[in-house]
């Protein structure tokens, strides 16, 4: 599999504008600037990649987690090197959800990653006690609301994270509302540093697609 590479906002990888300057967030994060310190993609949420992260994650095909999880080690890669100490951590799926599809398609590419990355990968170590219905169609103020408070790190985990460098790891990143809340729980336990690392990054809406005012707006700040 191939991905062309394209510049992006090193705060919350969507896609910069021509002519924006290298390395600069973009317009939107110096307006919202999300609570993990940087985030990469090694693609956008478009087709053909779309049906392909469906089939990821709706349609019982967890094979595909090698090959697109080592297309998010070559985009971590490109993007210069991480701590060796860094730990790969995977967004959770509640107990009802991973029951229901079986596995979890972050974790298989969070393993994927840390795998071919030569990293340590904790994929239990985040807890979704909340089972929150699918947000796809929610605006981003809501989504920020029902997922607040809706992970717990172990104890255990806790402990052993505390201090360390966290790359969180997700199929798809719309809002960023799923990983900002993730980035508070882990630095409620005491980690010292989280990224985002995502397959997929939705672009910003065009108008006339299926997003609310208050979405472009934050978009478009
Ligand atoms: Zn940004």
């Amino acid at each position: 599999m191939f991905a062309p590479r394209r510049a992006r906002c090193p705060r919350c990888a969507l896609p910069l504008r021509p002519g924006w300057p290298t390395g600069e967030p973009c317009a939107l994060c110096e307006a919202y600037p999300p609570e993990f310190d940087r985030a990469v993609a090694a693609l956008d949420y478009i087709p053909p990649w779309t049906p392909l992260i469906a089939r990821l994650k709706f349609h019982e095909t967890p094979a595909l987690a090698r090959p697109l999880g080592r297309l998010l080690a070559q985009a971590v890669r490109a993007r210069g090197p991480c701590s060796r100490y860094t730990v790969v951590v995977p967004a959770p799926l509640s107990a009802e959800r991973h029951r229901e599809r079986g596995y979890n398609q972050a974790g298989l590419l969070a393993r994927e990653v840390a795998c071919a990355l030569g990293l340590a990968c904790e994929p239990e170590a985040l807890h979704k006690h909340q089972h929150t219905a699918r947000m796809m169609s929610l605006q981003s103020d809501e989504r920020a609301l029902q997922i607040r408070g809706a992970f717990s790190l172990l104890p255990d985990q806790a402990r052993h994270l505390k201090g360390r460098d966290v790359a969180l790891v997700d199929d798809v990143m719309t809002t960023g509302a799923t990983l900002n809340e993730l980035t508070r729980t882990l630095h409620a336990a005491g980690v010292r540093s989280v990224q985002a690392w995502v397959l997929a990054r939705t672009p910003p809406p065009r108008s006339g697609d299926a997003v609310t005012a208050a979405d472009e707006g934050r978009w478009e700040a």
